[in-house]
């Protein structure tokens, strides 16, 4: 298996031989942007969706100076580079180096890291028979919608998670909406049905969650923004997340509840169907 590959400004070299400036403001403010990819049978999934996001981010945060069509150049090279097959690309842009002060510098050069790493699933057991999940607090600020490297809200709650034996932590709010998880997007079946956090600037907009709303479409299964709350859990039918390596993931426990009968349900494996389809489609 190939050793993860790394991008560095252009540069090709291993991961671990990458050195970056104790000066870069992502290392020191998170004052950068990122993606992750999922990398099929050599081909990048849905690169264009996660380049429209990166440029989102990098909009919303006002970093310029990253050309998109050097990313992908630079992608597609360390992935041909390192002959991987099934992979993830991570990708950040950062607002480079510069003598700390919080404002931005004047004429930064961004710094743009690619890495390609082979893909370790550790979700196939928890796809396969359903995942466990906690609640907690959501903590986090009001721009969810930007994928930024200031991951310390997702961070903690992921770390509950760990600690409770779970796959994921989903955030509420003090109203006791639930918005989504620590690195995934969240859905419910409510009478036939799915439910899904509206786009906002409480949410990532998934690429995965976006493609399930397509596919949701095609099988004319009914999908609803809607926020689901924490005081309905029990009422619901099924419960999933998904994200570019969960993929769609069906949730049979959230906190000490139990979902529907405890096995994934007729939606969830549907849409996980479907997905399936949809890569091999690609390929
Ligand atoms: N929500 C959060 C907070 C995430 O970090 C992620 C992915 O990392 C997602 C949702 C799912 O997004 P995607 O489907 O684009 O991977």
């Amino acid at each position: 298996m190939s050793q993860a590959l790394a991008n560095v400004n252009g540069e090709i070299q291993p991961l671990e031989d990458v050195r970056i400036s104790v000066l870069d403001r992502g290392f020191l403010f998170g004052d950068a942007v990122y993606e992750v990819i999922r990398v099929y049978g050599g081909k990048p999934f849905l690169i264009d969706e996660h380049l429209r996001r990166l440029s989102q981010s990098m909009e919303s945060i006002r970093l310029e100076g990253a050309d998109m069509r050097d990313i992908i150049a630079r992608i597609n090279g360390t992935i041909n580079a390192g002959e991987f097959q099934e992979a993830i690309v991570y990708i950040q842009i950062t607002r480079g180096s510069a003598p700390r002060k919080h404002a931005f510098p004047e004429n930064y050069q961004p710094f743009q890291l690619i890495w390609v790493q082979p893909f370790q699933d550790a979700y196939a057991d928890a796809r396969q028979n359903g995942a466990s999940v906690v609640t907690t607090p959501d903590i986090r600020w009001h721009r969810c919608d930007i994928k930024s490297t200031n991951l310390l809200g997702n961070v903690l709650g992921a770390q509950v998670a760990a600690e409770a034996g779970c796959m994921e932590a989903i955030f509420y709010r003090e109203d006791g909406t639930l918005t989504e998880g620590s690195h995934t997007n969240l859905f419910g079946v409510r009478d036939g049905a799915i439910v899904t956090a509206p786009r906002s600037n409480a949410i990532l907009p998934g690429i995965t969650r976006e493609l399930i709303s397509r596919l949701a479409e095609q099988a004319a299964i009914p999908m609803i923004e809607d926020y689901l709350r924490r005081d309905e859990l029990s009422t619901l039918s099924e419960l999933f997340v998904s994200g570019t390596t969960s993929e769609v993931m069906p949730v049979v426990r959230i906190d000490d509840q139990t979902i529907g009968d405890g096995k994934p349900g007729p939606v969830t494996r549907r849409l996980q169907e479907a997905y399936a389809k949809a890569v091999q489609e690609f390929l």
